[in-house]
């Protein structure tokens, strides 16, 4: 009974936290209970709270030890979610296969589906070291130029050509300094806590491999579930006994409740495995879209981050001018200003701003110029060859 609670506690709790750690921090959840959580657990606010306890119970030098440990944590590249990555892939596989292996071949699923299932696993493993231990485009004195070459200067989110002063080397356009790898990146897409990486130029391809495949893996172990316990309610003539001792004869849809009473009853570990899947994939789908959706319009993470501040810039821009116009037109009527300004001021502790103050723009009213853009096919062979390398090849012909 016990093991079955802490599964329950693993298929609904792990799948919330993936969900916080993935999405808790966009700006659709700007001041919900989600960034607040986001914050807490991901982005140091628990490391904050628990240094403060600490510097209470143990003062000064309790207080500098918690800060050497949020450090090595929170601001220097570790091996803890790539561990944490590594017992959830190695948990679910052991959970399947100790409770499920045994099943096959069944009514529903082949012989070969034990090893496809083994093999689909190593895949996914492999992808994930490829994508933590490969180069993500490193810029240094060697690989300079072949990324400077690779990306011209828009104009706009990336104005012109600057050092890195902690790198000492030139800023390739779309490359940025990774605060935690301390290094220089090439088409900079994130820091990926997960595979304790950037996400550049050149590993690109393997996240989004990665992530795709993660999505199929689950599907694939939740079907495979699905069709070992639908062949086990069919093998022990589960709806036939059910029917029986009910006095009338039933179909499954009729008396499905009691049928899944039954497999939480005698399968619950292969049901709670096939909801957590389905619950994973459903998260793992979304942010594959979303990076799916980057790599189609040729963009970045940290460049719609860049987009956002300059929409907005632009947006302060043209309110200003808007505010300006507006007043020099007021000052042009001086009766009927001084009249409106009397008759806000009475209910001005109602309005957040003067009622006669024109709308703010939208940032989004703002158009992203974004010159990477080269049609669908070309910004998917960018991922897939990046221009850097091609650079080389075409050097060596
Ligand atoms: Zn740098
Ligand atoms: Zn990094």
């Amino acid at each position: 009974m016990t093991g079955q609670w802490l599964l329950i506690g693993y298929a609904g709790l792990l799948p919330f936290l993936l969900f916080v750690l993935l999405c808790g921090d966009r700006p659709s959840f700007e001041g919900t209970c989600l960034e607040r959580t986001h914050h807490f657990i991901f982005a140091g606010g628990c490391c904050e709270s628990l240094q403060y306890l600490i510097f209470k119970l143990f003062g000064e030098i309790g207080s500098r030890t918690c800060s050497s440990v949020e450090q090595y944590l929170c601001d220097r590249p570790n091996p803890i979610l790539q561990l944490f990555y590594l017992s959830i892939l190695g948990g679910s596989y052991f959970a399947i296969a100790s409770t499920s292996l045994q099943y096959i071949p069944g009514i529903y699923v082949s012989e070969w589906h034990k090893y496809a299932g083994q093999a689909a696993v190593l895949v996914g493993l492999l992808l994930f070291l490829l994508t933590s231990f490969t180069d993500p485009g490193v810029i240094n004195s060697t690989t300079l130029q072949k990324h400077i070459s690779s990306f011209p200067y828009d104009g706009v989110i990336y104005g012109e050509k600057k050092d890195c002063s902690t790198c000492n080397v030139s800023r390739p356009a779309r490359s940025k300094h990774c605060s935690i790898c301390d290094r220089c990146v090439a088409r900079f897409d994130h820091h990926c806590g997960w595979m304790n990486n950037c996400i550049g130029e050149k590993n690109l391809r393997y996240f989004l491999s990665f992530l795709i495949w993660h999505v199929i893996l689950c599907w694939y172990g939740a079907v495979l579930l699905g069709a070992i316990l639908l062949g086990e309610v069919e093998g022990r003539n589960v709806v036939r006994a059910i029917s029986y001792y009910y006095g009338s004869p039933s179909t499954l849809r009729e008396v499905y409740p009691h049928v899944l009473q039954w497999l939480l009853t005698f399968y619950s570990t292969q049901v709670l495995m096939m909801v957590f899947l389905l619950v994973v994939s459903i998260l793992l789908a979304g942010f594959a879209l979303y990076h799916i959706y980057l790599v189609v319009v040729n963009t970045t993470t940290n460049e719609t981050y860049k987009w956002d501040a300059f929409q907005r810039w632009q947006a302060d821009v043209a309110w200003k001018k808007i505010l300006d116009e507006s007043r020099k037109a007021a000052a042009d009527r001086p009766e009927s200003g001084e009249k409106v300004s009397r008759k806000c001021g009475l209910f001005s502790f109602l309005f957040r701003r003067h009622p006669k103050t024109p709308p703010k723009p939208a940032p989004s009213a703002f158009k992203r110029d974004n010159i990477y853009n080269r049609g669908m096919l070309a910004n998917l062979a960018e991922v897939i060859f990046p221009l850097s390398q091609r650079n080389r090849r075409k050097k060596k012909e």
